[in-house]
């Protein structure tokens, strides 16, 4: 089998959150149990949000925590044009097609869409029109079609086979009209390139992976295998969240948290090896497997981090 290649993927919007870190540990301890690499790309794309303080925490809070990376990192802004090359690819291709709408037009889809029960979506409208239409003065942004029917199944090592109908996923858009590139297809472009062969990460991108599916199909690319896993919860079962406590990495390391006490506790957040508690990172590097990610939510238990960080 060919290396594996995995990547931690995070948005530089502020500091390294704790279930990023985890994320971030399972593609390491994937890549370094399989001989594999571990690539960092830094998703930089939102201008206004990104900030250089924030892509030092994540490169700090990583280098903390022991999680070394492969190669350099990749920025993903930089890479702003040969995003808008495929998407020109696309459109050559007849897999994508320009739409000049306005936004009153696209305000007017959603409040029928809404009107009639579903959710907001495109209708299409300039899928089969003839560009020599398009009104003057309209930037269009690109839109790929998405397949009119049938399933994009997500056949995900954590969620099992995940089923999508088409009819749900719209002709969404996949260059801006300031050719700029959306979030899906910036991901699936760099992945590809990056010859990420595994893509582990939280399952809030569940259905991002169906979208980013039709595009892998529409280039003929190879979907890389996926493992979407369950976001950490609060002790009290709500989504984990500030008033939970702490969620940046730095605030822990502050407190005095071990990064080995750290690195064990967000390992059993979400993946179990036997009735193992304490372990060292050689034997997380050995048992881990992507099957033993867990499918249930994990609640972060402030008590278990403590009593963990007092035996290392
Ligand atoms: N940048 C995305 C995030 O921080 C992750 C993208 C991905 O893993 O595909 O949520």
């Amino acid at each position: 089998m060919s290396q594996i290649v995995t990547r931690f993927a995070p948005s530089p919007t502020g500091y390294l959150h704790i279930g990023s870190a985890r994320t971030a540990l399972f593609n390491w301890v994937y890549a370094r149990k399989t001989g594999g690499k571990m690539l960092l790309r830094v998703e930089d794309t939102d201008r206004e949000r990104s900030t250089q303080e924030a892509v030092e925490a994540i490169y700090d809070g990583l280098k903390w925590l022991g999680l070394d990376w492969d190669d350099e990192p990749i920025l993903q802004f930089a890479r702003a044009a040969r995003h808008a090359e495929i998407a020109n690819e696309l459109l050559a291709r007849g897999q994508a097609y320009k739409c000049y709408c306005t936004p009153e037009e696209l305000a007017q889809m959603r409040e029928e869409a809404r009107a009639a029960g579903l959710p907001p979506r495109y209708n299409g409208y300039w899928r089969d029109r003839n560009p020599a239409e398009a009104p003057e003065g309209v930037a269009p942004v690109i839109r790929i079609k998405a397949p009119l029917s049938g399933e994009i199944v997500v056949d995900d090592h954590v969620q099992g086979k995940v089923v999508f109908k088409t009819e749900n996923l719209d002709d969404f858009i996949i260059l801006r009209s300031d050719g700029t590139p959306t979030y899906m297809h910036a991901v699936v472009v760099d992945d590809h390139d990056m010859g990420v062969t595994h893509i582990i990460r939280g399952d809030d991108h569940l259905t991002n992976a169906a979208r980013q599916i039709v595009i892998y199909n529409a280039m003929g690319w190879t979907v890389p295998e996926m493992a979407h896993i369950p976001l950490i919860h609060g002790p009290d079962g709500a989504k984990l969240s500030k008033r939970h406590g702490a969620l940046g990495v730095g605030a822990y390391r502050q407190m005095g948290y071990l990064p080995s006490a750290l690195r064990n506790y967000l390992a059993r957040l979400g993946w179990s090896h036997e009735d193992d508690e304490l372990f060292s990172t050689e034997q997380m590097v050995e048992w881990f497997d992507l099957d033993g990610l867990n499918k249930g939510a994990a609640r972060f238990d402030f008590v278990k981090l403590e009593s963990i960080n007092g035996h290392y």
